[in-house]
């Protein structure tokens, strides 16, 4: 094996992987890139490597990056607690005032049906006194008011 062969080899991923890492040494370096140079599918093969890398950094960065974000997080998360108090609260608090409302509205309609109840035993009081009837001795008072008015009595004739 000729040191022209070992030139013309194709980039192993070992190499390819650590030539886009940059941790290669100066030797193995320069040989890749003398490769590459004459190798469109080594190239490609350092291009997709290089993509894979970058993306993953970028993809570890997206979700490791966030360590400041933690006490945000955490407040956030107590925030959420903090709110679900709250509404849980305000949510208690809609209950009772919904209780009170329901009591509220249950004393109102009992008043309305007592009121209404009230309201029909007056007329059904006066019903109960008009439909009793004149009752024996029940216009006792009225005796001077006749239902049908006398006729005009003619003047008696003068008795002999
Ligand atoms: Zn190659």
């Amino acid at each position: 094996m000729s040191a022209r062969e070992e030139l013309d080899a194709h980039l192993t991923d070992a190499v390819v992987s650590d030539y886009v890492d940059g941790t290669v040494d100066a030797a193995t370096r320069a040989d890749a890139e003398r490769h590459l140079a004459s190798c469109a599918s080594c190239r490609s093969a350092v291009d997709k490597t290089r993509t894979v890398v970058t993306t993953a950094q970028r993809e570890r960065a997206s979700v490791t990056a966030p360590p400041e974000l933690w006490p945000m997080v955490a407040a956030s998360t107590i925030h959420l607690a903090a709110m679900r108090r709250q509404v849980l609260a305000s949510l208690r608090g809609v209950l009772i005032a919904g209780a009170i409302a329901l009591v509220a509205a249950t004393a109102v309609v009992t008043w309305k049906v007592a009121r209404w109840s009230a309201a029909r035993d007056v007329p059904a009081a006066i019903v109960g006194v008009n439909s009793s009837g004149p009752g024996p001795g029940r216009h006792a008072g009225h005796a001077g008011h006749p239902t049908a008015p006398e006729p005009p009595r003619a003047p008696a004739a003068p008795r002999p």
